[in-house]
C-alpha cells in the first residue's frame, strides 16, 4: 500500500492503491483533511477548508 507524508505532522499515511489526483483523505495522526496531489510518489496537500460562513469577505 503506498503511503505518503503529512505535511502538517510528517506521519505516513496510507493511500488507497486506486487513488487518484484529487483524493481526499484524513491523517490518521492529526486528522487533518488532505488532497493527492500526486501519485508517483505520492504526495499530499493540506485542504484548506472554508468553514468561515461569514460574509468575511473584506480582504480585497
Ligand atoms: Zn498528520
Amino acid at each position: 500500500m503506498p503511503t505518503g507524508t503529512c505535511p502538517e505532522c510528517d506521519a505516513d499515511v496510507h493511500v488507497d492503491t486506486d487513488a487518484d489526483k484529487g483524493d481526499l483523505l484524513s491523517c490518521e495522526e492529526c486528522g487533518t483533511d488532505l488532497e493527492v496531489v500526486g501519485l508517483d510518489p505520492v504526495e499530499l496537500d493540506i485542504v484548506e477548508e472554508d468553514l468561515d460562513d461569514d460574509d468575511d469577505e473584506d480582504e480585497f
